[in-house]
C-alpha cells in the first residue's frame, strides 16, 4: 500500500459505519487483498434483508442444517432441525435419541419460566430499598406492565420482585417476568427502565444499571431418561451392563473435576446450540445462564447425572432454557419460521424442554461413544468428509477421498489435499 492508500484507508476505517455496502466491500478486499472470486462470493451471499438486520453489513455466512430423526419426548416424535458445522453431531443426536426411544421416551419438565432483570443501586441499603418495595410490590408490578401492556394480553406479565444484597455497598432489585412466547429481552429492559425512573424518584438516587440478567435459575427445565442396559450394546446385556456402569462413572468424573465437566457440557451444548440456533434464538444468552448455572454451587460441575436403576441406566439434565417462538430473530430470519413449521413446536414451553431433551440425547451418545468405541471412530468417519471438502473435493470425488483416507492410519488435511491432487491428475 503507498502511504496515499494507507491514509485512505485509515480514514475510511475512523468512519466505517457511514460507508456504503460497497465501500466496505472495497476496504474488506484491499485488507484482505481478495481475488475477484472471493470478493463475488461476499457479494453473491449478501441479501439486502439480512443486511437489516446487523450494522456494517457485509455478507451472510451460511452454516450447514440438518435433522435429527427423531427425538421421543412426552411420547411424541419431534423431528429437529440442526444448525452446526461440527461433524457427527447430527448423527450423535439420532442416535442418542434413538436410544432413548428404546426405554421409555425422554421426559420433561418445567418448574418455572420466570425472566429476571436487575436494577441496580450503590448507596441504599437492602432495609432502605425493603422498606418501599415490599409493601408496594403489588404497585410496582402494575408499573411495569404499563410499560410494556401487550404481554399482559398474552397471558404474561412481571411476577415478583426480590431485594438483594450483592456485597461491597451494591444492593439489586430484581424483577422476575413470564414473558409469554417470547424470549423478551426487549419487553424485560422497558418495564425496568420505567420501574428503575420510578425508583430513582422514590430513593432520591439513580440507578447504577436496569439491565436484563441471564440468570436462568428461575427457567430450569429438566430431561430424564432411562434405557435398557441391554440396549447400548446391541441387545447383550453383560457388554451392555459394562458400558452403563462406565457412563455412570464418567457422570461422577463430571461432578468431581473442572476440566472433564467443561468438555461433558460442552458435548450437551453440541445439541443444544443446534437446535437454538435453527429456530433463531439467542445461544449466546443460552450459553451464558447454562454455564452460570453449572457453576452455581462454586464448582463447575456436569449438568447431567447418570445412574444404574436395575437393568436400566437412567440419566437426567438440569438446566436454565429460555427461548423464544415470537419475536427478535425467530421473526426476522425465515428459516427460523420454517424450522418451527418442521419442528411442529408453536409454544415456547414445548422448545425449551425440547432443547433440553435434546442436550440429553446428546450426551448419552457421546458418553456411549467415549466410554465404549470411543468418541473419535465414529468422529472421524464424519471428519473425513470435512477434510474432503476442505482439500477441494467436488462432490463426486468426496466418496473417493473419504475411502482413501480411511485406509490411512494417520489422515490428515495435508494427506486429503494429496489425494484430490492425485484425482484431479487422473482426470
Ligand atoms: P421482541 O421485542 O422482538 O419480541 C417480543 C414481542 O413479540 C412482544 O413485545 C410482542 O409484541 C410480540 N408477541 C407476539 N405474541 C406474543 C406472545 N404470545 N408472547 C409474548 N410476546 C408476543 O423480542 P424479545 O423481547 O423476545 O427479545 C428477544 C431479542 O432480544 C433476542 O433477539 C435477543 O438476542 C435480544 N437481546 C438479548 C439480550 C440478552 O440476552 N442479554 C439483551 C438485549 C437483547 P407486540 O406487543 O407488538 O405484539
Amino acid at each position: 500500500m503507498t502511504d496515499n492508500e494507507k491514509q485512505d484507508m485509515k480514514q475510511q476505517l475512523a468512519q466505517f459505519r457511514r460507508l456504503t455496502w460497497q465501500q466496505r466491500l472495497a476496504v474488506a478486499s484491499q485488507l484482505g487483498d481478495l481475488t475477484t472470486i472471493q470478493r463475488q462470493m461476499l457479494a453473491d451471499n449478501a441479501s439486502e434483508d439480512d443486511a437489516l438486520l446487523t450494522e456494517n453489513y457485509l455478507t451472510s455466512y451460511h452454516l450447514p442444517e440438518g435433522l435429527a430423526a427423531t427425538i421421543r419426548m412426552n411420547g411424541h416424535d419431534y423431528l429437529v432441525p440442526m444448525v452446526t458445522e461440527e461433524p457427527s453431531v447430527i448423527a450423535a443426536a439420532s442416535y442418542g435419541g434413538k436410544m432413548a426411544a428404546s426405554g421409555d421416551g425422554i421426559v420433561t419438565r418445567t418448574d418455572t419460566n420466570l425472566l429476571m432483570g436487575q436494577i441496580v443501586f450503590q448507596t441504599v441499603t437492602v432495609a432502605e430499598i425493603s422498606r418501599f418495595v415490599t409493601p408496594n410490590e403489588a404497585k410496582l408490578l402494575s408499573l411495569a406492565n404499563q410499560a410494556h401492556p401487550s404481554i399482559v394480553k398474552y397471558g404474561g406479565g412481571a411476577r415478583k420482585l426480590r431485594v438483594r444484597a450483592l456485597g461491597e455497598g451494591f444492593v439489586s432489585v430484581d424483577l422476575f417476568v413470564d414473558t409469554g412466547e417470547a424470549m423478551g429481552a426487549n419487553i424485560m429492559n422497558s418495564m425496568l427502565e420505567a420501574l428503575g425512573h420510578h425508583l430513582q424518584d422514590v430513593l432520591e438516587q439513580h440507578p447504577v444499571m436496569s439491565i436484563l440478567a441471564n440468570d436462568g435459575q428461575q427457567t430450569l427445565v429438566t430431561a430424564a431418561v432411562n434405557v435398557p442396559v441391554a440396549n447400548l450394546a446391541k441387545h447383550n446385556a453383560a457388554v451392555g451392563l459394562t458400558v452403563a456402569k462406565r457412563i455412570v462413572a464418567a457422570s461422577q468424573i463430571a461432578q468431581l473435576d473442572v476440566s472433564r465437566a467443561t468438555t461433558h457440557n460442552k458435548g450437551i451444548m453440541n445439541g443444544v446450540d443446534a437446535v437454538v440456533m435453527a429456530t433463531g434464538n439467542d445461544w449466546r444468552a443460552v450459553e451464558a445462564s447454562v454455564h452460570a448455572y453449572a457453576a452455581r454451587d462454586g464448582q463447575y460441575r456436569g449438568l447431567s447425572r447418570w445412574q444404574l436403576a436395575g437393568d436400566r441406566l437412567v440419566g437426567s439434565l438440569t438446566m436454565p432454557m429460555h427461548l423464544g417462538v415470537v419475536g427478535g430473530a425467530t421473526a426476522s430470519l425465515p428459516l427460523a419460521k420454517l424450522n418451527q413449521q418442521i419442528l411442529q413446536v408453536r409454544d415456547v414451553a414445548t422448545l425449551n424442554q425440547l432443547a433440553v431433551a435434546l442436550g440429553l440425547a446428546q450426551n448419552l451418545a457421546a458418553l456411549r461413544a467415549l466410554v465404549s468405541e470411543g468418541i473419535q471412530q465414529g468422529h472421524m468417519q464424519l471428519q473425513y468428509r470435512n477434510l474432503a471438502v476442505a482439500a477441494g473435493a467436488t462432490p463426486e470425488q468426496v466418496p473417493a477421498v473419504v475411502e482413501a483416507l480411511k485406509t490411512h492410519a494417520h489422515p490428515s488435511a495435508t494427506l486429503a489435499k494429496a489425494i484430490v491432487t492425485k484425482l484431479n491428475q487422473q482426470g
